[in-house]
């Protein structure tokens, strides 16, 4: 029995066969999980007796044997294929998109926004240019968080109430802010279960990488394995406190050849 809580699930671009990826480099196309690969993972997961939230939905009443489910950055396979897949099996998700990334090729259009809004998903803001947010100063930091908030509202037309942080990236600035800028919720890249006690503004989420089999998403969904994961997370962010994080992010591309979890966003 898992403890009490829901976790979090991370998803990026998702692969069509046929169709470019946004980025080709080993640190981004890791995360990337084929569109064949998520139908299955939700099929099990459904079968499992696993329902897929949005964030809002899971901390309103952390349901028994939920999970949230999520998308960064905001590419065009959130709308084209994450949101049938997702449909078929009834789950609902958040697509935390990155602004100013709108209208790029191989990104949402901001009509395609509105349509997967309308399709009942809940969009929330991964930051205006996907800076690494605890690199800013706290202008441009607010910048970030509070304008890509009044512009996906400006578009969807309601309101935008969830964060996620770029990268990971994450500090206690970037929760005062997002908390400031009128956001009930911050997600990290900490591999963690949240539960009615976890702080509103620091939830921890799971990525789910190219690599990971059915049955290890399973045992993450029940809890399993996440405080080792954690630790990984903790050692990582040491790292790019002391190298910075450019530095950090061409050694892990330079590095990347074999199959290791990183804390992205
Ligand atoms: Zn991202």
């Amino acid at each position: 029995m898992r403890a009490s809580g829901v976790v979090f699930l991370m998803y990026h671009e998702l692969e069509l066969e046929g169709r470019s990826l946004c980025q080709t480099d080993p640190g981004y196309v890791r995360y990337v999980v084929r569109g064949s690969d998520f139908r299955t993972q939700m099929q099990l997961l459904s079968s499992d007796g696993w329902s897929g939230s949005s964030v809002g939905e899971a901390i309103a009443s952390f349901p028994e044997r939920a999970v949230a489910i999520t998308f960064d950055d905001g590419s065009e396979t959130d709308l084209l294929v994450a949101a049938p897949i997702l449909s078929e099996f009834g789950f609902t998700a958040t697509f935390y998109i990155t602004s100013g990334w709108l209208g790029r090729p191989g990104f949402l259009a901001p009509s395609q926004l509105c349509e997967l809004s309308s399709l009942g998903f809940e969009i929330g803001s991964h930051s205006m240019t996907h800076a690494y947010l605890t690199d800013l100063e706290e202008v441009d930091m607010r910048r970030e968080i509070s304008d890509s908030k009044l512009q996906l509202e400006q578009i969807l037309g309601k309101p935008v109430e969830h964060f996620s942080c770029p990268g990971g990236r994450f500090d206690a600035r970037v929760a005062r802010i997002a908390r400031e800028a009128g956001y009930r919720t911050v997600s990290t890249s900490e591999p963690r279960i949240n539960t009615p006690a976890t702080n509103r503004f620091a939830l921890g989420r799971v990525a789910v990488l190219r690599h990971n089999s059915p049955s290890e998403l399973l045992g993450v969904c029940m809890g399993r394995g996440l405080s080792r994961s954690r630790i990984g997370a903790r050692l990582r962010e040491a790292t790019r406190s002391a190298l910075g994080n450019s530095t950090y992010d061409r050694l892990r591309n330079t590095l990347l050849r074999r199959p290791k979890d990183d804390g992205q966003g």
